[in-house]
């Protein structure tokens, strides 16, 4: 028998995790027996994605929910054998409250993220004057762009639905979603589908009234407001059930090692060398570096500066969550939503609170409620300067302000991720394509992660998934 190839993954958060157990699963099937390490600077493996319980509160400290549309992470938990923990977001109080003028309120039902789906309740809203509703009613006529370059986000939004519906709509919804300013995001590379509505329709309200004849099972959901909330999933555990199911499945076959940083690498003509915090020098066949764009730059820039420029010049910004438990009897607002999020306008001092214990009810004791509140992001890189005590006062503070909310919580946490949000600028797709092709001649390396075609988990998961089986074949 051949001696085992060896691969080594550089990072264990959850792209990390997905291309272990793919690799196992590529091992099986094809036969080929696999030597499999993967490498964590931190001390836990699940990097962005965790859950604690806190004085029975159940508490996902990063990502909480992922899109069950996109099969990255569905169909990854059908074959870990965890199905059955999947849970729906509650319905009961489905929907997202915008903050207008220091009061929360609706966002119109049907509007998701960046369409109005639904008609009438545009016309009802406060939200918006009657010249920003004609406007925004207008997009139905204004022509789909001709020559597309990349746009920003904002600049679409404006061009289809008018300033209004950006500044107190849009923009938080977005802010909230990926910590960003829509003026720099790129439309395509970030949520490429309302371009494609827009050029497949002719306008994003012929495209929500086209997707209504459909049958329900084929069209998106449509009752939600802010995020298409029936289209996400949790995990019954939080998302941490993902982590140790990954982490059990692949431990059989691949050694783990935490606390370890790998701090160089080298291509070495049959393979690669790769240095650790330890002291010790190690060879692979395969590569997989699952990393935030900037941490791969730092690797990459030994052997190829092109390329390691090309790496960091991806944007990321830095965001904290603060996760709080309160008495409802503390809290004046009714929380009938899944969150609020706050326009820049507002001039408030966080970008969103997510009402966790709503979306999915078992994640509070009895009688109280999990808020998480979003502070930092691209537009307020500021905040991270806090304290976490101060961090906490400062949303205590806007918390009492936005929603009443008074009292001692019955704990207070910040979670913070640092250069963790990947910003897709405009150029973002040209930058991926170009840094793709210039990973290309090196055999057996490949990059994974969110810091490229998509965001989010079930991205995450695919792309990993993707990598692993390219340096499977590759290596
Ligand atoms: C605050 C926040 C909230 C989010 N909420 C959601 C959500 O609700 N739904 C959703 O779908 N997505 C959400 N996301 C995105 C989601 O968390 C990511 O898609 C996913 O966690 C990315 O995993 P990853 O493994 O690619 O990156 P990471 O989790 O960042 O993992 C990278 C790992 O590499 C390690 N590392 C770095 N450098 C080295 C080195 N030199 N050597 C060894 N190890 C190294 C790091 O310690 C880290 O553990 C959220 C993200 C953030 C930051």
């Amino acid at each position: 028998m051949s001696e085992p190839r060896r691969i080594v993954i550089v990072g264990a958060g959850l792209s990390g995790l997905a291309a272990a157990h793919r690799f196992q699963e590529l091992s099986v099937e094809r036969q080929v027996p696999l030597d499999i390490v993967l490498v964590e600077s931190g001390p836990r493996a699940g990097g962005a994605v965790g859950t604690i319980r806190e004085q029975g509160y159940l508490v996902d400290t990063g990502a909480d929910s992922f899109l069950t549309n996109k099969p990255g992470a569905v169909s990854l938990c059908r074959r870990l054998g965890i199905e059955d923990r999947l849970i729906p977001t509650d319905t009961k109080y489905r929907g997202a409250l915008v903050l207008y003028e220091g009061r929360p309120v609706p966002v119109p039902d049907g509007f998701q993220l960046l369409s109005p789906t639904a008609l009438w309740p545009m016309v009802t809203t406060p939200l918006l004057s009657p010249w920003g509703k004609l406007r925004l009613f207008a997009e139905y006529f204004v022509p789909p762009a001709k020559n597309l370059i990349d746009e920003s986000l904002a600049s679409f939004v404006r061009r289809r639905l008018g300033a209004e519906a950006l500044d107190r709509l849009v923009q938080p919804l977005v802010g909230g979603i990926y910590t960003s300013d829509p003026e720099t995001l790129s439309l395509a590379a970030t949520i490429p589908r309302f371009l494609e509505m827009e050029q497949r329709h002719g306008s994003l309200i012929r495209a929500a009234l086209a997707d209504r004849k459909k049958p329900s099972a084929e069209s998106s959901d449509r009752t939600s407001s802010g995020a298409r909330y029936g289209l996400f999933a949790g995990l019954k555990g939080g998302l941490q059930d993902l982590v140790d199911a990954l982490t059990t499945s692949v431990s059989a076959n691949c050694a783990i090692r935490l606390e370890t940083r790998v701090t160089s690498l080298k291509p070495t003509g049959t393979g690669w060398r790769l240095g650790l915090s330890t002291g010790e020098w190690w060879d692979a066949d395969g590569v997989l570096l699952t990393l935030p764009t900037h941490a791969a730059s730092e690797l990459v820039d030994d052997f190829d500066k092109p390329l390691a420029g090309l790496l960091s010049e991806i944007d990321y910004a830095s965001s904290a969550i603060v996760v709080t438990g309160h008495k409802l009897a503390n809290v004046r607002h009714p929380l009938n939503a899944f969150g609020l999020v706050i326009p820049e306008r507002e001039r408030r001092k966080i970008l969103a609170v997510s009402f966790s214990s709503r979306k999915f009810p078992d994640r509070a004791p009895e009688g109280c409620v999990l808020l998480r509140t979003f502070v930092g992001g691209a537009l307020h890189p500021e905040a991270m300067l806090q304290t976490d005590e101060e961090m906490i006062a400062t949303v205590r503070e806007e918390l009492a302000k936005t929603l009443g909310v008074t009292g001692e919580p019955d704990f207070a946490k910040v979670c913070r991720y640092v250069r963790a949000m990947p910003q897709y600028t405009l150029g973002h797709l040209d930058r991926v394509a170009a840094i793709e092709a210039g990973v290309k001649p090196y055999r057996g390396l490949e990059l994974a992660g969110t810091g490229y075609r998509g965001v989010g988990v079930p991205d995450a998961i695919e792309q990993a998934e993707r990598a692993a089986e390219r340096v499977f074949e590759g290596s």
